[in-house]
């Protein structure tokens, strides 16, 4: 580096320091892992591909795509499909987002009222307080019970001190992997102080929603995502709700923010649900065996999943998760993220081969 290089470079830096938020430079971004090489079992991927015939198709509709044209910014073939898809009850609206993820943001941009706090279970899905804190909202999480319960009485009890315009609850919850009881989610929301949004980002593998349930409560919302059922690559996520909500967040919504070709090819997949569902069928099969193979391990203990993942506490739980990637199976360290996650990692259901790799580079990390 010569010395005006060093120069500029300061400067740079002294310019960064006056000019980005505070709090944005203390904060670290999302890491993702390198993952080429290796097992991924680390981020609830479908681990199939879509049958040859159809995956030619695809490459027809996105050879013919207008990808020249701005897309369409209402998707509305996408969405009539979605519909069917997702059964969104009639008199109720959509709002696409380049995955759940930037629903997540919109919704909060548009909460965002000075001094106003977000709510969240603990241990859940981080991105619900990196978004509340990227868009300025306080951030309070009620923990789940020792069994990672919703803890009912906690949450109502924060919804009064904190009055939180929006409450995010993740069900299945990821990192835990279970089903809330639904009586205990309807108590939440009738005692609600603002908006419920219930995301079902695993429900191909819970089968069970608040969906149909959207026209019996005036501060729920439903959101959905493509990504574990099988399209992450193509970002697509979905919130119902009624049309008054939906009007109000689409307006935060830039206007192309779901592209033409995840919408061509988003649409062409949906038109014929089952192929996605008989993945999804095989995965909640594998968890099944995955889970009971876990169990067996001696020290290993497998918690309940109705996602396609499964969380599972083991001693040691930092050395072998270590132990597992010099094998080249990657999954998810949680130990260290928070305290009810002590020893705990989280596998992500692959196919038979993969979970047969990742069973036994376990068993060999623990020999
Ligand atoms: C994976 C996940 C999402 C993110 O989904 P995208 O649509 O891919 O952004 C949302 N919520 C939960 C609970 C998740 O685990």
């Amino acid at each position: 580096m010569t010395a005006s290089d060093l120069d500029t470079s300061l400067r740079v830096s002294a310019l960064v320091k006056r000019i980005v938020r505070d709090d944005v430079r203390a904060m670290s971004a999302y890491h993702v892992p390198v993952s080429s090489g290796m097992v991924k079992l680390d981020a609830m991927e479908n681990p199939y591909r879509l049958p040859d015939a159809l995956r030619t198709e695809l490459g027809a509709l996105a050879a013919d795509a207008e990808i020249n044209r701005y897309p369409d910014p209402e998707a509305r073939v996408l969405k009539a499909v979605l519909r069917d898809a997702l059964e969104v009850p009639e008199g109720m609206e959509m709002l696409l987002g380049n995955g759940s993820d930037e629903i997540i943001q919109l919704l909060a941009m548009a909460c965002a009222r000075p001094g106003a706090c977000m709510l969240g279970m603990e241990p859940s899905f981080v991105m619900f307080s990196m978004v509340a804190r990227f868009c300025g909202l306080r951030f309070f999480g009620v923990r789940l019970t020792r069994d990672f319960a919703l803890d009912t009485d906690a949450v109502i009890a924060a919804m009064n001190r904190y009055s939180p315009p929006l409450t995010f609850i993740a069900c299945p919850n990821n990192p835990t992997g279970n089903l809330f009881d639904a009586r205990a989610v309807e108590t939440i929301i009738r005692n609600a102080i603002g908006l419920v949004v219930i995301d079902e980002a695993y429900h191909p593998f819970a089968r069970t929603s608040f969906m149909p349930r959207l026209g019996e409560f005036p501060n729920l919302l439903v959101m959905r995502t493509l990504s574990k059922l099988g399209l992450a690559g193509l970002r697509l996520g979905v919130l119902a709700g009624s049309p008054e909500w939906i009007f109000e967040f689409n307006k935060m919504r830039l206007p192309y923010n779901v592209n033409v070709l995840t919408q061509l090819v988003t649409a062409r997949v949906l038109k014929n649900p089952q192929v996605l569902s008989a993945q999804a069928a095989r995965i909640r099969d594998e968890r099944g065996r995955m889970i009971n193979a876990l169990g067996r391990i001696e020290g290993v203990k497998p918690y309940p999943s109705d996602a396609n993942f499964i969380m599972f506490s083991v001693p040691g739980a930092e050395a072998v998760f270590q132990k597992l990637l010099n094998q080249h199976v990657l999954i998810k360290k949680l130990t260290g993220s928070h305290p009810a996650l002590l020893d705990c990692l989280r596998v992500t259901v692959g196919t038979a081969e993969e979970n047969d790799k990742f069973l036994v580079a376990l068993a060999a990390a623990l020999d």
